[in-house]
């Protein structure tokens, strides 16, 4: 009887287990991928199921319901949302008083009463020192270079650690771009024309002109038209030629001011209840916070499109005057502003942190600006105005 060798015994058993390891690799191999597909498509916290669910948010604003220009920032979120989310995330948009009134947008989103709100940040300077630095500061950043702060150069981060206490998320949510100094129904000449001048102006700017011997009213936006005609106030600020014109403030002012000196670049904001954005599966977040990103854009956008031919009407059609505010006055309502600003600092820590911040952003985009953009500009200016 012929021997077998040890080798050749062993060989079958030694196939069937190197067949069988690499029936496991490939098992494990194609488990794991499964695994994969199911977290790549689905989401942390959701199972298969969950993911396919809806979700209704509602939305309260400081704008009347269907106002342009600055009510378009909450229609275009809900509007991109929508649609990103195929509907399975739907806003409801709720203009001042449907809801809420205006000044309680904060309170109701931070409260749950709304899932979200939109107004500006501004307005909570009373609850929240440091959120004047998230609207417009007196002659501070402009639209792009307070959006290059937020998004890259740590803004977004300290404004969320400034609203964290109410449970509320903040995101940019539109910019009206340079706004207008406002209409008067008296020439600003020089610094004294400013004295005992009744004018709405809110925010910061508020302060500084009654620093320059004015006197700063608050009203709301709806009361404005008659407050100006019937001389309750003697002058007003709202946005810009775009949205003023809607308002009819040529109808009672005759002077209209520029430039902007007080709201730069006003960012809004989007702010939403924290307990509501983390109940949504990833990807839906994720076309929230891009939404929010968009709509921030399309606003200024469409600012930067509209106002020329608003001003167009204002001046060819209803005879408006258009000035400038002298140097003297410009240069008086920067130091009030200085002054308001170190005022503001010194009694709110937070707020103290983000005027760091915003000031170092500050400096290094405004020397940067004056050999790029204003460079650009005023060489643009230069060479066509040469050729007229
Ligand atoms: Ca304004």
């Amino acid at each position: 009887m012929a021997t077998t060798s040890p080798e050749k015994r062993y060989t079958p058993v030694i196939i069937l287990l190197l067949v069988a390891a690499l029936v496991t690799v490939i098992g494990l191999w194609a488990m794991e991928r499964a695994g994969e597909r199911r977290i790549g498509g689905g989401h942390a916290g959701a199972s298969g199921d969950d993911a396919g669910g809806t979700f209704e948010w509602k939305l309260v604003t400081t704008w009347p319901k269907n106002f342009p220009g600055l009510g378009s920032g909450p229609e275009n979120f809900a509007r991109f949302v929508n649609e990103m989310s195929a509907g399975r995330l739907k806003v409801h948009v709720y203009g001042a008083g449907e809801i809420v009134p205006a000044f309680e947008v904060f309170d109701a989103v931070s409260q749950g009463v709304a899932d979200a709100g939109h107004g500006a940040a501004y307005y909570w300077k009373g609850k929240i020192p440091a959120s004047v630095f998230f609207t417009a500061v007196p002659f501070g950043l402009t639209a792009q270079e307070i959006n290059g702060w937020l998004h890259y150069g740590g803004g977004l981060e300290l404004w969320r650690e400034a609203y964290a206490p109410a449970n509320i998320i903040p995101f940019a949510g539109g910019n009206s771009g340079v706004q207008m100094a406002g209409w008067f129904n008296r020439e600003i000449n020089s610094v004294e024309d400013l004295k005992g001048l009744k004018m709405r102006i809110p925010g910061l700017a508020g302060e500084v002109f009654a620093a320059a011997g004015g006197t700063a009213v608050r009203i709301p936006g709806g009361e404005l038209y008659t407050s100006l005609q019937t001389g309750v106030i003697d002058a007003l600020e709202w946005v810009g030629p775009y949205n003023d014109l809607a308002f009819g403030f040529h109808e009672v002012a005759k002077y209209y001011y520029y430039p902007g000196w007080h709201e730069p670049g006003s960012m809004l904001e989007l702010i939403i209840n924290r307990d509501s954005f983390e109940a949504l599966p990833e990807d839906l977040q994720a076309i929230v916070t891009h939404a929010a990103r968009a709509a921030n854009q399309d606003m200024l956008d469409e600012f930067t499109a509209r106002n020329n031919a608003a001003l167009r009407e204002l001046l060819d059609r209803h005879g408006v005057q258009l000035r400038r505010l002298p140097d003297d006055v410009l240069l008086e309502l920067y130091r009030g502003s200085e002054a308001v600003m170190q005022r503001l600092v010194q009694d709110d820590p937070m707020a103290a942190r983000v005027y760091a911040s915003f000031k170092a952003f500050y400096g290094g985009v405004r020397a940067y600006h004056h050999i790029s953009e204003q460079a650009y500009i005023n060489a643009r200016d230069k060479v066509l105005d040469s050729q007229d």
